[in-house]
């Protein structure tokens, strides 16, 4: 009676170990391939189509930007900076935080497309080759943005006011024309375009040391009323939830005129609107 007893207990005792040991094993490979998902994601190799995206880019900045040769880019004022820093092994945070010039082509962005839930990651714009930026705009820091600005009257129909933007690479002219566009817009869009929550702010990106587009006074950003923002979503800063309320239309008009849009962003901005003309179909293409 004893022995059986034991060998009921001892059986029992076997099942319960082998059962925690193959919960142990599941637990290992789920984490594994949990961890190899991560480690695969190596950023840094130019995209297949780098040529275009260099052409494309000379093309935007014609005031600014000579000329490439696929190894450098040539500035106007005799400054050069190497396309590529040879690294493809590159995490998310090293691709934002120092990225060379093909790094800035990493994702396509999406002009003109219907706006959803972007691709874990996908940035398109957001990585900024920081050299290149200050060499055309200035550095705020040595007060040198602010010697371009120019007040431009927003949305003059809709007593939308003034904002300032830089004047360098015709940017002011570009917003003009956006504002001219928008001002025609019904008025039940009116809402969101202002008050405008900022152009001009010598600041780095909120949680980084790399300078916003609005450092340079090449950005622009909307009513802050109907924006959504990753920081503040409601799933984790690993895995922000997209959220979004600006009208498709309003980002068309910006489009046309060489801004992108921050709603495209996995790590989304939506009332930001920043001057990248490199990242849009060039004006007179089939695309
Ligand atoms: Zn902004």
């Amino acid at each position: 009676m004893l022995h059986a007893y034991w060998a009921q207990l001892m059986r029992t005792f076997v099942r319960s170990q082998l059962g925690i040991m193959v919960f142990a094993l599941g637990l290992c490979s789920a984490s594994s391939l949990f961890i190899n998902a991560y480690a695969s994601e190596a950023y840094g190799a130019a995209p297949s189509n780098i040529k275009e995206h260099l052409d494309r880019l000379v093309l935007a900045y014609p005031n600014t930007i000579d000329r490439h040769d696929g190894k450098f880019l040539f500035m106007k004022n005799g400054t050069r900076f190497p396309i590529s820093d040879n690294k493809t092994n590159k995490t998310f945070d090293e691709l934002l935080a120092k990225p060379d010039i093909d790094d800035m082509f990493y994702v396509p962005y999406p002009a003109g497309s219907e706006p959803a839930q972007p691709a874990r990651n996908s940035d398109p714009g957001r990585v900024r080759f920081e050299p290149l930026f200050v060499a055309m705009y200035g550095d705020c820091t040595k007060h040198e943005a602010v010697k371009n600005l120019r007040t431009i009257k927003w949305l003059p129909k809709h007593v939308g006011g003034s904002v300032t933007i830089t004047r360098i690479n015709g940017v002011d002219k570009a917003l003009e024309a956006v504002s001219r566009e928008l001002d025609e817009l019904p008025n039940d869009l009116i809402k969101y375009l202002k008050p405008i929550a900022g152009t001009y702010n010598c600041r780095a990106i909120a949680g980084t040391n790399n300078k916003s587009m609005h450092a340079y006074a090449a950005a622009i950003d909307i009513n802050s009323k109907f924006s959504n923002y990753w920081r503040w979503s409601s799933g984790s800063k690993r895995a922000p939830i997209w959220r979004n309320q600006i009208p498709i239309q309003i980002v068309h008009i910006f489009e046309r005129h060489g801004f992108i849009w921050g709603g495209y962003w996995y790590h989304y901005d939506t009332m930001h609107f920043e001057y990248r003309p490199e990242l849009l179909p060039s004006k007179g293409s089939a695309g």
